[in-house]
């Protein structure tokens, strides 16, 4: 059940003022969003319509802690079918971007971001792994790639995390 008791009613505004975030208010509840995800079609716990729902209603808290949040693919199957022509998937963007800015940065994304920081991969590449291409005749790759981590350090990621 919805208690609108701790609604806040800053959540859409700041959400609108997120990038991608601006068409949130157009949306009508359709649920074409919802009928076309995929991954709601594999877990019927997520739901954009209903993300959507709850931001617009205040829901702050419900939305930003919910790690169903994170299990949109940005396929934006749901932004070709919203007759509202309301970028869905990048309003989804939008409200992930300030979860973290917000503090609710889930521990798995923290753990993708140190690997990320510590090889520029999601898979640490070993010798072992360098030796199969070479065996199967693929080119040389780097076993580390310094530009993301100069991302990071640039775009401050660790701090905005931190908060
Ligand atoms: S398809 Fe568009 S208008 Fe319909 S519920 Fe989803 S976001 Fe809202
Ligand atoms: S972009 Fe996200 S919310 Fe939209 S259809 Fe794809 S997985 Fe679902």
């Amino acid at each position: 059940m919805i208690d609108l008791k701790n609604a806040d009613i800053n959540f859409k505004w700041n959400i609108i003022k997120q990038e991608g975030g601006e068409g949130l208010l157009k949306c009508f509840g359709c649920s074409d969003c919802s009928a076309s995800c995929p991954v709601r079609y594999l877990d019927d716990r997520y739901n954009p319509r209903k993300i959507i729902r709850l931001t617009l209603l205040g829901m702050k808290n419900e939305v930003l802690s919910s790690p169903f949040l994170w299990l949109c693919a940005h396929c934006h199957a749901c932004t070709e079918r919203c007759p509202q022509g309301i970028r869905v998937a990048e309003v989804i963007n939008a409200i992930k971007n300030y979860a973290v800015k917000s503090g609710y940065c889930p521990e798995g994304l923290k753990v993708q971001l140190n690997l990320l920081n510590n090889s520029g991969r999601l898979y640490e590449l070993e010798d072992f792994d360098l030796r199969k291409r070479q065996r199967m005749g693929l080119p040389e790759i780097a076993k580390k790639i310094a530009d993301v981590a100069r991302i990071f350090q640039s775009t401050k990621i660790f701090e905005r995390i931190a908060k």
